[in-house]
């Protein structure tokens, strides 16, 4: 494809003979912001490792924009077009600002424009005022604020992120997380991203790749991915949830009405009229009755249905629900039969707005 600025083909990595990584074909296009996503010894990082030219393939091509990387001095001049950052932050026993302008000074920047750039990527990721402490003396948030700025510095074309927030705490990777999704908006850059959390996959990411011994068993859009997994694996990994696409119409009193295929859920969260977000709804959470329970219950949200289809799940029966829009139930199996519930049958599904996880996506 033209607009494909990496692309992989036939890569294998191999560690003491075992073959860690094995991918027939890989490619990212400008500007997409791609999450990778995997469990544990899965190949994610070994895959950075490679795409970086950090790590020697046993076999495989490279090529950016086009270009197979296969000298040295292909290597070298690529090297220069990408950064990476890794999940512990590799400062340099300096200040901040000297860390940050450490890869421009290696270029041969001038004096003035270095001065320029680092100013300008202190203040995106918010540390202006850390430019004279010494990087030994920041908190993990702040060392890792250092390091983005650092690789945000060199103005790369492609991007290469690491589990960047999985060692923060939760406030601080959110407000990290935030300043990172803004950035990465405003510049367009090409990112690669491997994280655990999938929210964050889910608001940031145009695609999302899941990979498992060392394949990427499935690459496509966040929804397809987490609503079409292709086999049990990956439906376990990204778990269960139903995820639906809306807008938001209405934000009263905290409570966000949003559009999802003509009807209107409601929840709870800090959207605005007009943004873009996902509804995740955990199927245990939601409740399937013969009659309109609108006035004996105090969930908000009550759509008539029609079952689509009734699998078994371990002590429970997992129920789709066609409501006008996709929604899965899980019933247990006492529930299932007083209410003797069958394919085709009309019933009511019914969740609280509480029960629907928001996550506004990039605009
Ligand atoms: P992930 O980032 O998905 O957790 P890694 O890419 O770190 O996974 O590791 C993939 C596999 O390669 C694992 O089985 C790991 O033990 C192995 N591995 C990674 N790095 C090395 C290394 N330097 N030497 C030997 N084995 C390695
Ligand atoms: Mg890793």
């Amino acid at each position: 494809m033209s607009d494909t600025i990496l692309a992989i083909d036939d890569l294998k990595v191999e560690f003491g003979g075992v073959t860690v990584l094995d991918i027939p074909s890989f490619c990212i296009r400008e500007k997409e912001f791609v999450s990778l996503i995997g469990p544990n010894g899965s190949g994610k990082s070994t895959l950075l490792l490679a795409l970086n030219r950090l790590l020697k393939p046993v076999s495989g091509r490279l090529s950016f924009r086009g270009n197979e990387i296969a000298s040295r001095d292909d290597a070298l001049h690529y090297r220069r077009r990408v950064s990476m950052v890794f999940q512990e932050p590799l400062l340099f026993d300096t200040t901040v600002y000297r860390n940050v302008a450490s890869g421009l000074k290696i270029r041969g920047m001038g004096g003035e424009e270095i001065r320029e750039r680092v100013t300008k990527y202190l203040a995106c990721f918010n540390i202006e005022h850390l430019a004279h402490r010494s990087a030994r003396k920041l908190s993990g948030g702040e060392s890792q604020r250092a390091s983005l700025a650092r690789a945000f510095a060199m103005e790369p074309e492609v991007i290469f992120l690491d589990e960047p927030f999985s060692a923060l705490d939760p406030p601080t990777r959110h407000s990290l997380t935030d300043d990172l999704e803004k950035i990465v908006r405003e510049t367009g850059i090409t990112t690669l991203m491997v994280t655990h959390d999938q929210s964050e996959a889910l608001r940031m990411s145009d695609r999302i790749a899941v990979m498992q011994d060392g394949k990427i068993v499935q690459s496509g859009s966040p929804l397809a991915v987490m609503n079409n997994p292709v086999n049990e694996f990956v439906a376990n990994f990204v778990g269960m949830d139903t995820i639906l696409e809306g807008k938001v119409r209405r934000q009263d009193d905290g409570i966000v009405s949003v559009d999802v295929s003509g009807k209107e859920i409601d929840a709870l969260g800090a959207a605005a009229p007009g943004d873009d977000v996902y509804c995740c709804i955990r199927p245990e959470n939601v409740t399937i009755e013969l009659t309109d329970p609108d006035d004996l219950t105090s969930a908000r949200n009550v759509f008539p249905a029609v079952i689509r289809d009734i699998f078994s799940v371990g002590p429970f029966l997992k129920v789709v629900l066609d409501c006008g829009f996709t929604l899965t139930s899980f019933v247990t199996r006492e529930a299932f039969a007083i209410l003797d519930l069958k394919e085709g049958m009309r019933v009511f599904a019914s969740f609280k707005a509480t029960a629907v996880h928001l996550i506004s996506l990039r605009k």
